[in-house]
């Protein structure tokens, strides 16, 4: 397990973290992909062991949305080091992120798939953000 995917994964962290700060989006899905990748070869965990399930993952994503630091949590320190909890993760901070087009597309009839974003009513409530 290398050090560096540590490094990283607390600079994504951080990122997740303050997403009201500017990040140039093509660099962020970068980092996000390079990390995922990270994950998924050192962390691959299958038997999803000592995963904190859905629900938690859910909360770390509203948190995240709302800028909230959630960089000492230690189920987020599980999340940045488990490949399913993390690409879990990242479709429900997506989700957050999306709001109102992840809602559209859900109405349109997109997949069989259960959007995540259903169970966050809180964004529903959010006005959508400026550009
Ligand atoms: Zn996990």
């Amino acid at each position: 397990m290398g050090r560096q995917y540590a490094i990283l994964g607390r600079l994504v962290a951080q990122l997740l973290a303050n997403m009201n700060q500017e990040i140039p989006q093509e660099q962020w899905e970068r980092l996000q992909r390079e990390y995922q990748k990270g994950v998924q070869d050192s962390y691959p965990n299958p038997e999803r062991r000592g995963c904190p399930g859905t629900e938690i993952l859910e909360g770390l994503a509203v948190r995240s949305a709302k800028f909230e630091d959630i960089e000492e949590d230690q189920q987020w320190k599980h999340v940045i080091h488990c490949a399913p909890c993390y690409g879990e993760y990242l479709e429900l901070r997506e989700a957050c992120r999306l709001g109102k087009e992840a809602k559209a597309r859900r109405q349109v009839g997109d997949s069989k798939r259960i959007d995540p974003s259903s169970k966050l009513p809180w964004y529903r409530r959010r006005p959508p953000r400026p550009d």
